[in-house]
C-alpha cells in the first residue's frame, strides 16, 4: 500500500492511472499542474510522484528540479510519465532528478508493475 501523487493535466490519463492504482489498494492524490503538484508534495509527502512532463505553465522538468531542490521533497522518488521517451529526453528526465520514466500511452496491463518497480527500487525510501 503506497500513497502516490499524480501530477497530470490530461483527465483521461489521470483517470486511468488513478483507477488502476486505487483498484489495487493504493492511495492517490492528484494535481493538474506543476505548482499544485509541488504544493501537494510538500503537504502530503507521498511515497512516489508520477509526473507528466508536458504540463501547462511549468513543465515536468522544472517541477522535478523544484522538488529535488526543496528539502521537504528532495527524497521522494519521481517517475516521469511521458510520450517523449527518446534517447535525449531520457537523459534530460534523469538529469532533472527523476529516477526513471513510464511511457505513454499508459498500458493498463503493465502500469501497476511499472509503478511498483519504482517503489521497490533501492534508491527509494521504503513506503510506510
Ligand atoms: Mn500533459
Amino acid at each position: 500500500m503506497a500513497h502516490i501523487l499524480i501530477i497530470e493535466d490530461n483527465e483521461n490519463n489521470l483517470y486511468l492511472s488513478t483507477f488502476i492504482l486505487e483498484k489495487h489498494g493504493h492511495r492517490v492524490s492528484a494535481a493538474r499542474d506543476g505548482a499544485e503538484g509541488i504544493r501537494l508534495a510538500e503537504e502530503l509527502h507521498p511515497d512516489l510522484i508520477l509526473l507528466d512532463i508536458q504540463l501547462p505553465g511549468m513543465d515536468g522538468y522544472a517541477v522535478a528540479s523544484n522538488l529535488r531542490r526543496a528539502e521537504a521533497t528532495a527524497a521522494i522518488p519521481i517517475v516521469a510519465v511521458t510520450s517523449y521517451a527518446m534517447a535525449g529526453d531520457r537523459e534530460r528526465i534523469l538529469a532533472a532528478g527523476c529516477q526513471g520514466y513510464i511511457e505513454k500511452p499508459i498500458n493498463p496491463e503493465t502500469f501497476l508493475d511499472q509503478v511498483l518497480a519504482h517503489l521497490r527500487s533501492p534508491s527509494s525510501p521504503t513506503g510506510a
